[in-house]
């Protein structure tokens, strides 16, 4: 069966960034008829929030990314000891001494000697006698021992993909102070929770690589692996520093609806074109890993306004009732109501504005060479409630007042009643104002 894992680390909002990998991931899953988990990787005690998880939750939950379960690795930790102790009697883990100043005094040294900068295992020389003295003024660090081959996988989106292992350094799976690394956690638990494929951004290249390696020490059987691009702003720019400003939560805050969000991000960076889709399923059944290419991705927050407006067209009374009332739309009138605005909002919260406008009526746009005219026919106005052939009615007998025809006759019209240049059908709009222009 098909497992997959979205394996965020609770330790800020999940945005753009990270929605992409829940999302593949997601989709493969429900794609192959197999299992979703939601995976917590908060093995780090300071950074991890459990309102941040709550929060990786909802935001899931608005989306409609639903999980078969959640697994947390701070509830895992002795598996993790285990597998450390599997590595170290397999030869596979040894124990390093060097601080984080030492390290990178050798870093620096090997750079300047035109080396690339992979940790030189000095810590395998040591003798006993020289680790127990080091022991007891400080404590040691685990380092995985990589086999130093090529290593090779063929990745989902990037093909066949090598990496010497000589170039990497020993990876650290355990900290000075105890603390499992998200490489040891991650391992353990792709392996024993049975994972069958892994999407994930292409910053992980390089992990993936010493991972295959860690997975076959431990005997585990590895998972496909597929690393998606990075995403970077319309003009190819660095979105790293922007992505707290492009979170979830501030995306709905803004009026995105998920599935705009979601079609755009279930089909950024493919062959396939960016439409908005009416379901889940849908977004589902069209989804092929291999359509999508390795260069970095742009992505425009701003792409997602006119599909959250193309949505809203679609949409039915029932799925926006609830709002129409809550502004005090009559519920005899929210019908129509709907019907006169679903195609001239670009959010939900554009509704406001038109409700304003017809309950307490408009402030009139008017452009000069228009005012003479405008206030002639804002006087022939007839007396509220207007109905369905008010308009007709109005603009025929302002035509025969005026002389006027055309645009010339119903913009300035439009304008006066709305307020705005764009809008409904005029005679369906006029039908539901409750209150004549503010002028
Ligand atoms: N917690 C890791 C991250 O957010 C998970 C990476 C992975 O998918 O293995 O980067």
């Amino acid at each position: 069966m098909t497992v997959t894992r979205f394996a965020p680390s609770p330790t800020g909002y999940l945005h753009v960034g990270n929605l992409r990998t829940a999302l593949f991931n997601w989709m493969i899953a429900r794609k192959a008829g197999g299992q979703f988990i939601l995976r917590l990787d908060d093995t780090d005690p300071e950074r991890s929030k459990p309102e941040f998880a709550d929060a990786i939750k909802e935001d899931l939950e608005w989306l409609g990314l639903t999980w078969d379960r959640v697994e947390t690795q701070s509830s895992r930790l002795d598996r993790y000891a285990a597998a450390a102790d599997d590595l170290r009697e397999k030869g596979r883990f040894y124990e390093a001494f060097e601080t984080p100043t030492e390290l990178d005094l050798k870093r620096k040294k090997q750079l300047n000697m035109g080396k690339p900068p992979v940790y030189d295992r000095a810590a395998l020389s040591l003798s006993d006698g020289e680790k127990a003295a080091l022991r007891a003024e400080r404590s040691g660090h685990w380092r995985f021992l990589l086999d130093h081959e090529r290593i090779e996988w063929v990745d989902g989106i990037l093909g066949e993909t090598s990496i010497d292992a000589a170039s990497v350094s020993d990876p650290v799976l355990i900290r000075g102070d105890g603390q499992v690394l998200y490489t040891l956690a991650s391992v353990v638990d792709d392996t024993e929770m049975g994972i069958t494929d892994v999407v994930r951004g292409s910053d992980h290249v390089t992990n993936t690589a010493t991972q295959i390696q860690i997975i076959e020490a431990l005997g585990g059987k590895v998972p496909n692996f597929a690393h998606h691009s990075l995403l970077t702003g319309p003009q190819g720019e660095a979105l790293s520093k922007r992505l707290g400003t492009l979170a979830l939560r501030d995306l709905r805050e803004k009026g995105v609806e998920p599935l705009a969000l979601l079609s755009l991000m279930a089909r950024l960076g493919s062959s396939d074109p960016v439409e908005l889709r009416s379901s889940h399923q849908e977004l589902i059944d069209g989804f092929e890993l291999t359509h999508f290419g390795a260069a970095p991705t742009k992505f425009d927050a701003e792409d997602l306004f006119p599909l959250t407006a193309r949505h809203l067209h679609t949409l039915p009374l029932d799925a926006v009732a609830d709002e129409i009332a809550a502004l005090g739309v009559p519920a005899e009138l929210a019908e129509r109501f709907w019907n006169v605005v679903r195609e001239n909002i670009t959010t939900r919260a554009d509704m406001a504005g038109w409700w304003d406008v017809l309950s307490n009526g408009a402030e009139p746009l008017v452009d000069a060479e228009d005012a003479e005219f405008v206030a002639t026919a804002l006087g022939m106005l007839p007396d509220l409630p207007f109905d369905g052939n008010s308009w007709g009615a109005w603009t025929a007998a302002v035509k025969d007042a005026t002389g006027r025809k055309g645009k010339g006759l119903f913009m300035p019209l439009r304008k006066a009643l709305t307020g705005r240049a764009r809008g409904p059908e005029m005679a369906d709009f006029m039908s539901l104002m409750q209150a004549k222009p503010r002028a």
